[in-house]
C-alpha cells in the first residue's frame, strides 16, 4: 500500500490532503504544518498588527525602521515557507 497523501493541520485541525499544505523542505512529509487557508489567516492577522507596529516604529526611528523592516521580511518569508 502507498502512503495515503493526508495531514492534520495544526491550527485548524482539519485532516486535509497534502496539496492543501504549502512544500516544506525542512518536514518529514515535505509539507508544512498549517494548510494553506490557515497560512493565509495567519499573515492576515501578522500583516495587521506589523502595520500598526511598523508606523510606530518608523515615527520613533526610520532608519531603524528600514533596518528592522528588512530583518522581518526575510524571516517571514522563511517561517511562511517553512513552519
Ligand atoms: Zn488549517
Amino acid at each position: 500500500m502507498t502512503m495515503t497523501g493526508g495531514r492534520r493541520c495544526y491550527k485548524c485541525e482539519t485532516i486535509k490532503p497534502l496539496d492543501d499544505f504549502h512544500a516544506c523542505r525542512r518536514d518529514p512529509l515535505g509539507r508544512q504544518k498549517l494548510c494553506k487557508l490557515c497560512v493565509k489567516a495567519y499573515a492576515h492577522d501578522n500583516r495587521d498588527r506589523l502595520a500598526a507596529w511598523a508606523r510606530e516604529a518608523y515615527r520613533r526611528d526610520p532608519d531603524y525602521r528600514r533596518e528592522v523592516n528588512r530583518k522581518w521580511a526575510d524571516k517571514q518569508k522563511e517561517a511562511m515557507s517553512c513552519r
